[in-house]
């Protein structure tokens, strides 16, 4: 067999960057001319591009070609100005950059020997997260792929802290409006669903905390042991806020670990008009962030903060006979330490570089920006015929219905479906609906770095556009 060497020259590596620097600037400056949902006829796609492994190489450009006509265009466009579905995506182009470099570099950071200044960059990423969301000094976390990681490396904390090895007996409390997260995460902890409990919420989709109260007491007298609450700091559905403070001062009594659940919402920690709202955020046990919504980041960016670091280590500590010593638990961060792996991609960089070269501020001024406009647009599609909030924006994202006189309940929900559908396939905004509370709800969530006064203007203007069609339609159905 021929022998290949898998290294370039230096000349090839710059003529290989070079093509896909371009094809990625002119893919970014071109997105707000993108469809907005692309996905069409996915199935035979899918199907047609099945392949054997390719004995032979392909050149890259043909690659590229497949890549940016044919396989990029069929998806969400999540980091569109215009998409204001589920929870919008960033994809800052200095993380990427911050990647090139991590993955070019391929230092081993998993642990502190192996490249101590990048690991300590990464405790500094780490530590601005804890002052920004007002975390105690001695607070230790972990970057992680996403929210849920962090959700289940929190539940791991709190099942070592309180249940020792008694896992059956413990019971994880938390709302309905809860990310599904939540109990995969429990799960994948030990933690079982049927000792995992749902608790109801108020008609604006809060935690019921004389609710929660009651089940623990109850769990309590049936000889289980509850150890876990988990809040949330915006919910994916309706973007609801727990009353944190509340329920942290439950934990307190009851002696339970308080995690709270801020994959969406924790960012509005540095908005100045939400901060009231996100009160008792600074006082949980752990604390979910993901950088990949609220930061801007690239998919892959979750972050956990512990406020007692002990308990992060105590849940991933460990030593191995072929690793060097470890560095004692006060001096310096060490990954693997307070995560569960070990060789890894290198997530603190792109944190790092991101956060070093905007500056704070820049996060704090786009933050209140997406409040803002969140604002604006709230007030605004509530001026619009036959529309009803469900609930104000209390960080960037508020639900809504369709309405009109003797309307029933499955009437509403199909049009309000349907509304979402028709203002999507306008093609300037795309936005996406939820069932809570009984009823299907419209939501509009605003947080891409990339959307702006221009795309709350389109979204009114097509909403009324397309909510005078879809109800007289409804109405000519239903009589
Ligand atoms: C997105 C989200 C999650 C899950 O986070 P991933 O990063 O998708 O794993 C959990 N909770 C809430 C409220 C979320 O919005």
């Amino acid at each position: 067999m021929e022998l290949i060497d898998l290294e370039f020259s230096a000349h090839e590596m710059r003529t290989m960057a070079d093509q896909v620097v371009a094809r990625c600037v002119e893919h970014i400056t071109t997105l707000p001319r993108q469809p907005l949902y692309g996905v069409h006829d996915a199935e035979a796609l899918c199907e047609r591009m099945r392949e054997s492994s390719p004995d032979s190489g392909t050149p890259l450009t043909a690659l590229l070609d497949d890549l940016f006509t044919t396989y990029i265009p069929q998806s969400f466009n999540t980091p569109s100005p215009g998409y204001l579905a589920y929870i919008p995506g960033g994809g800052l182009f200095p993380a990427a950059l911050a990647d090139f470099i991590a993955d070019t570099t391929n230092r081993y950071t998993g642990i502190w020997q192996a490249a101590p200044a990048l690991v300590q960059l990464e405790a500094n990423a780490l530590e601005w997260l804890r002052e920004w969301m007002g975390f105690p000094i001695g607070t230790r976390g972990v970057f992680t792929t996403g929210g849920s990681m962090a959700t289940f490396n929190a539940v791991l904390c709190a099942r070592e802290r309180h249940l020792g090895v008694d896992i059956r007996r413990g019971v994880l409390y938390t709302s309905d409006q809860a990310h599904h997260c939540v109990i995969k995460s429990a799960k994948l902890a030990g933690i079982m669903p049927d000792r995992v409990r749902s608790i109801p919420c108020d008609a604006q989709f809060h935690v019921a905390v004389d609710a929660l109260r009651e089940a623990i007491a109850q769990d309590r007298r049936d000889g289980l042991l509850p150890f876990m609450v988990v809040s949330n700091a915006g919910t994916t559905n309706t973007g609801a806020v727990d009353p944190l403070d509340a329920v942290a001062d439950l934990c307190v009594a009851e002696q339970l670990w308080h995690h709270v659940d801020g994959a969406y919402g924790a960012f509005f920690q540095l908005c100045d008009d939400t901060r009231a709202v996100l009160r008792g955020i600074e006082r949980a046990d752990s604390l979910t962030l993901d950088p990949h919504k609220g930061m801007f980041m690239p998919y892959g960016t979750g972050a956990l903060l512990v406020r007692d670091g002990a308990a992060l280590r105590a849940a991933h500590g460990a030593t191995a006979d072929y690793l060097p010593d470890m560095p004692s638990a006060s001096e310096f961060y060490d990954p693997s330490q307070h995560g569960p792996d070990l060789s890894r991609g290198f997530p603190g960089l792109r944190m790092w570089l991101t956060i070093k070269l905007y500056g704070a501020d820049a996060f704090r001024a786009a933050i209140n920006e997406k409040r803002a406009l969140a604002l604006d647009a709230a007030a605004r599609v509530a001026q619009l015929p036959h529309v009803v909030l469900d609930a104000p924006p209390e960080l960037s994202l508020f639900p809504f219905h369709l309405t009109w006189p003797n309307a029933t309940l499955a009437q509403e929900d199909a049009a309000t479906r349907e509304l979402m559908a028709a203002v999507s396939q306008r093609g300037r905004v795309m936005i996406s609906g939820a069932v809570a509370g009984g009823r299907y709800v419209g939501r509009v969530c605003v947080l891409s770095f990339r959307t702006h006064a221009a795309q709350i203007d389109h979204l009114v203007e097509d909403m009324d556009a397309a909510i005078s069609e879809v109800v007289a339609k409804h109405r000519t159905l239903s009589q």
